[in-house]
């Protein structure tokens, strides 16, 4: 049974599913081969159309909705993780903010080529002492004449290394802070002052990586401000609703694929003389899985039904982004037993899609933090 938002989105659902099996798939055994994205994948994308798709199209976007968005992410994201973050570089947080919140130039300047994938930008809010409590950023801007002077340190920024432009979050007001006292930068890549310090890759694909940031002096003028003085919190916490029913669908994908290679893996593999699945241990984790997949994908089509509807949803993104990110790591722990030996070797998927689904358990708010908003919302 295959559970579906609409019954357009069926028909797009088959259409990426062949997409991502004939085109895509090929592209991420070469980026677990090399961990890089090959040429021409950005191409490939753009000329396909899912890039800039749900960015609006006087700014060369697809102006698709969200349900649309998130089932390319879902479809994906059931090949490699790489594909859902290039979408995502591209119709999500950073174009989205600036194509809402900027000034006519510097829509002019970035939201295109964002869209078309000629440029990338990165979102800068993580502190060494700033994670969870995002609101304890230390990174300052203050007034110079003509501008703002940025001293700070951010890191863990996803592709901040190559990124042309970076959303960087800072104090402009210390004693107003997350109330009015965060605002956020437009800083250009080679800005005097501004330099990566470090580069780093994760448990995922070494094709994903992420840096720190260091701003020295940094001098930027009024003209990169996004949105007004003392609006860059408001800015960035805009972006979660989409955000974290983006992540819930990419976890969708990752454990359908994973069940879809449980499966046939037990329906082809024989010990002691019979298929693995005839045995119930096997049986039960598929079961499970597959329960659990069916359980989250009702409850995040229907979240993402009523966000398009315009519904307030109280703590529903946070229950699915909690729910959806926990399931895919259970469901990822089962397809590796399932696999045996098979399931912890690099040449084989199952291994890159147990390492690559344990960032969403941390990233866009960690299961804790979604914890304590569900609760917050129960205890009122
Ligand atoms: C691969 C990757 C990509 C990232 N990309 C970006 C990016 O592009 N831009 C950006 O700004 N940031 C990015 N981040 C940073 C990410 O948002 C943070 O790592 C995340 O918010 C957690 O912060 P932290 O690492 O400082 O952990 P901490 O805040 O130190 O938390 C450590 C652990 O304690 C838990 N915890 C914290 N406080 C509490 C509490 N009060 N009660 C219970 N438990 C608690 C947390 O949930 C976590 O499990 C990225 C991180 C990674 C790993």
């Amino acid at each position: 049974m295959q559970l579906e938002i609409s019954t357009e989105l069926a028909e797009l659902r088959a259409a990426l599913r062949r997409f991502t099996s004939e085109r895509l798939e090929p592209i991420a055994l070469e980026i677990d081969r090399t961990g890089a994205v090959p040429d021409g994948t950005i191409e490939l994308l753009r000329d396909q159309g899912y890039l800039g798709m749900r960015l609006p199209e006087e700014f060369g976007g697809g102006g698709c909705d969200l349900p649309t968005y998130c089932l390319t992410l879902e479809e994906f994201s059931r090949s490699h993780r790489v594909f859902t973050l290039i979408l995502d570089g591209s119709s999500g947080l950073n174009p989205i903010a600036i194509a809402r919140f900027g000034s006519d130039e510097q829509k002019r300047k970035y939201v295109a080529g964002l869209a078309n994938g000629s440029l990338t930008a990165a979102f800068a809010l993580t502190e060494p002492e700033a994670g969870s409590d995002s609101q304890a950023i230390r990174t300052r801007a203050e007034r110079t004449p003509g501008g703002w002077l940025i001293n700070g340190r951010k890191h863990y920024i996803s592709g901040a290394h190559v990124a042309d432009v970076i959303l960087v979050m800072a104090v402009t007001d210390p004693v107003k802070r997350a109330r009015g006292g965060i605002s956020s930068f437009l800083v250009d890549r080679g800005t005097p002052g501004f330099t990566v310090t470090r580069v780093e890759t994760t448990i995922g694909s070494d094709a994903i990586k992420i840096a720190e940031l260091t701003f020295e002096n940094c001098f930027v003028p009024d003209s990169a401000v996004l949105g007004e003085v003392g609006k860059g919190f408001a800015i960035a916490m805009e972006s979660l609703v989409s955000g974290r029913l983006g992540v819930a669908c990419s976890c969708l994908g990752a454990a359908d694929r994973l069940i879809e290679m449980s499966a046939r893996h037990a329906n082809e593999r024989k010990t002691f003389g019979q298929p693995l699945a005839d045995r119930q241990a096997i049986q039960w984790m598929l079961a499970d899985s597959a329960t659990e997949l069916a359980m989250a994908r009702a409850f995040t089509y229907e979240t993402l039904r009523r966000v398009q509807a315009g519904e307030e949803t109280g703590s529903a993104t946070s229950m699915c982004k909690l729910y959806c990110t926990e399931m895919v790591g259970r469901v990822a722990d089962r397809a590796v037993q399932i696999h045996g030996g098979m399931g912890l070797v690099r040449s084989y998927p199952v291994e890159r899609f147990y390492r690559d689904v344990r960032h969403y358990r941390v990233g866009e708010g960690s299961s804790e933090m979604h914890r304590m908003l569900i609760a917050r919302e129960v205890l009122r």
